[in-house]
């Protein structure tokens, strides 16, 4: 099986489908980036996160009606991430709906009234490399790692309300329409989240602390530092539940005692391992670049279906760690003040011979396959003549390839839509 064979067999995690998952809960898997849970209660329902568009959850709450036509009363929001938290209006249908996340929860949505400094363009552009949006379905984009390679994008961020009861106890318990439900933080991907536990069922929504792939402890869209040791510890509390229903925020939910122990558990030992087999390498004044190769899972979790890497890497985990937990500085005095780029690629195009000698080795990566190679020996082209077009072609020709050894969707999907750049600009 070829790297893109494996990426689009992993497309059966989203197929559409309206799962019972117990008497009176229902989950939509496949409509959108994320799953959305509905709990029928005595008088009303009850929605668990909301999806990314208003376009997709119009599609979910139409499969929902389906089986019921009580309203909509309580909404929980697992985290802030908008995935969750876009269709919201959607399920409340203009009525007053109460709206549950933890105190902590924030969100970009919401203009806080603090001075933004966040790069909003770059964050943007990177977004949409990251997600492939633009790039020709099933083609190019098969998915998107943890959802479907085609979801609606109409009303994306659109209907988000916020939330009008804030938890900010680490565990509670409530009783909404009939139903009592524990809640628990649990920061994972994000610092706010929150999971829910059904007792009556032993079913644990877990929002995005759990999700069929190595865990996206670092998202190349760009993100702050996520916390390796909450979410590591997180992943302990839910297992204390001994859920025999697992209801993830992505990917398919996770059905009997043991295999949702075997999958929470190998979770939390690769996030773990992940930790301190990078600090032993720190210890040893090992560099970020050094550290990848250093920082290998070991077989026995590496060959787990639930943690290979179609949405977060093992190298990536490590960057993301070095970097937030010693800042940018790899450690080596020469880094500190380095060459700029041009001046540093106009010395080395003089080493090899010059700029033609570059760009005819460039070729020859490309030809034999050598991708990795040809893209770095093309950025040292680039930085002697940024909008050449055969330096633009040639890198925008090795990333296409490239792309095709990929396993990782996120990684996919940026190559691809770059590759596309590189000749439109
Ligand atoms: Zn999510």
């Amino acid at each position: 099986m070829t790297p893109l064979d494996k990426l689009r067999a992993h497309s059966q995690e989203f197929r559409k489908e309206i799962i019972e998952l117990a008497p009176n809960v229902w989950g939509a898997v496949g409509y959108a980036a994320s799953n959305v849970y509905m709990i029928k209660g005595d008088q009303g329902l009850i929605i668990v996160d909301t999806t990314e568009t208003t376009k997709a959850a119009e599609n979910i709450f139409s499969e929902f009606r389906r089986i019921t036509d009580l309203p909509v009363r309580h909404i929980f929001y697992t985290h802030s991430h908008r995935d969750h938290i876009s269709g919201a209006s959607v399920f409340a249908e203009g009525n007053d709906v109460e709206i549950i996340a933890r105190s902590n929860f924030s969100s970009d949505l919401v203009d806080t009234g603090k001075r933004n400094v966040m790069p909003g363009k770059a964050l943007l552009m990177r977004t949409k490399r990251q997600f492939g949006m633009g790039l020709s379905f099933p083609e190019e984009r098969a998915n998107i790692g943890v959802g479907p390679g085609d979801r609606p994008m109409e009303g994306m961020g659109q209907g988000y309300m916020e939330p009008t009861l804030r938890i900010s106890e680490d565990r509670t318990r409530i009783e909404r329409a009939g139903v009592t439900l524990e809640l628990a933080a649990a920061p994972g991907e994000t610092a706010d989240h929150m999971i829910i536990w059904y007792a009556d069922h032993k079913l644990l929504f877990s929002g995005d602390n759990y999700y069929k792939s190595f865990p996206n402890l670092y998202a190349i869209r760009g993100t702050r530092y996520r916390d390796f040791v909450d979410w590591a510890d997180s992943l302990q509390i839910m297992q204390s539940f001994e859920a025999e229903i697992l209801a993830p925020g992505h990917t398919r939910p996770v059905v009997g005692k043991d295999k949702i122990a075997e999958v929470l558990t190998d979770y939390r030992e690769a996030i773990n391992f992940v930790i301190e087999k990078t600090n032993e390498g720190i210890n040893q004044g090992l560099t970020p670049d050094e550290l990848v190769a250093y920082v290998q899972l070991p077989d026995r979790l590496a060959a787990k279906p639930h943690l290979q890497e179609f949405y977060g890497t093992v190298p990536w985990a490590v960057r993301a760690f070095f970097e937030g937990n010693l800042g940018w500085f790899d450690g080596n005095p020469t880094n500190l003040f380095p060459t700029k780029p041009a001046e540093k690629a106009r010395r080395l195009a003089e080493l090899a011979g010059g700029q033609e000698a570059v760009r005819l080795q460039a070729e020859k990566a490309l030809a034999a396959e050598d991708f990795q190679w040809a893209l770095e020996l093309c950025d040292i082209l680039l930085d002697l003549d940024k909008g050449e077009p055969a330096y633009r072609q040639l890198k925008s020709a090795a990333l296409v390839k490239i792309a095709d050894q990929q396993i990782n969707a996120t990684a996919r999907n940026y190559y691809l839509l770059y590759a596309r750049e590189l000749l439109e600009d």
